[in-house]
């Protein structure tokens, strides 16, 4: 099957003052169609940036990130926020949403950046919305919604332009436990109904053993651990 993201021997490190201080030291990675991922790791071991690296926010020092079989480095700003737009959803700790706009119109949002007309992104965002359960609060805003609540929003924004792939940092980290079993549920439903890949940073290994492949970042370098 042909490879929907690849990393290979991608190293990135941050400057702090004087220092140059290594997070990712020759990470590789293949993520193909349909695949679940879970990547695991303890805090500040760079699992953050290496889903920023993955889909494109940063740039590594060394190494390529490819997007069907496309260098992310050699593309310009433009052309990398339209593959983006089009082919990858994040979903993030904390949810992101546009606090200023409703339910339906934050799910809107990247519809109408890619240009879709109002109508359609509408209806669109409305039917997402009724499937993950919150068909009754589209026209709330975010604060008026409870955490769970906002993370399916979020997860609805992320999966409506039907993207090839999801990448879910830490999506159930603010949850309770029973609220986040459910997100991870309506994560892996929707994905599986849409054939798009998933790659979730986790603490859980209860809810790690459920993806297809579980993965540990670990002195810089990703390994398989299942
Ligand atoms: P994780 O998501 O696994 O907790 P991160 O990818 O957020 O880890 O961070 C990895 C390491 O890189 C940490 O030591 C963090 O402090 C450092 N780091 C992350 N982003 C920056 C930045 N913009 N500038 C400097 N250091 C950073
Ligand atoms: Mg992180």
């Amino acid at each position: 099957m042909s490879k929907l993201i690849s990393a290979t021997d991608v190293s990135k490190g941050y400057n702090v003052g004087p220092h140059k201080v290594g997070v990712l030291n020759g990470v590789n990675l293949n993520i193909y169609p349909s695949q679940h991922v879970a990547i695991m790791g303890v805090s500040g071991s760079g699992k953050s940036t290496l889903l920023h690296c993955l889909g494109g926010l940063e740039s590594p020092d060394e190494g390529v990130i490819n997007l069907f079989g496309r260098s992310f480095s050699l593309l310009s700003p433009l052309q990398r926020g339209q593959l983006r737009n089009r082919h990858i959803g994040f979903i993030y700790q904390f949810h992101h949403l546009l606090h200023e706009f409703t339910v339906r119109e934050n799910v809107a949002m990247p519809l109408l950046i890619r240009g879709d007309n109002v109508a359609s992104a509408g209806a669109q965002s409305l039917a997402i919305l009724e499937r993950v359960g919150l068909g009754h609060r589209t026209n709330h805003k975010p604060s008026e919604l409870s955490g769970g609540e906002r993370q399916r929003c979020a997860i609805a924004r992320a999966l409506v332009t039907n993207p090839s792939c999801i990448f879910a940092d830490e999506p159930t980290g603010n949850l309770d436990s029973k609220s986040a079993e459910n997100i991870y549920e309506l994560m892996l439903e929707m994905t599986k109904e849409q054939g798009t890949s998933l790659i979730i940073v986790t603490h859980d290994h209860e809810l790690a053993k459920r993806m297809d492949t579980v993965m540990e970042l670990k002195n810089g370098t990703l390994k398989e651990i299942t």
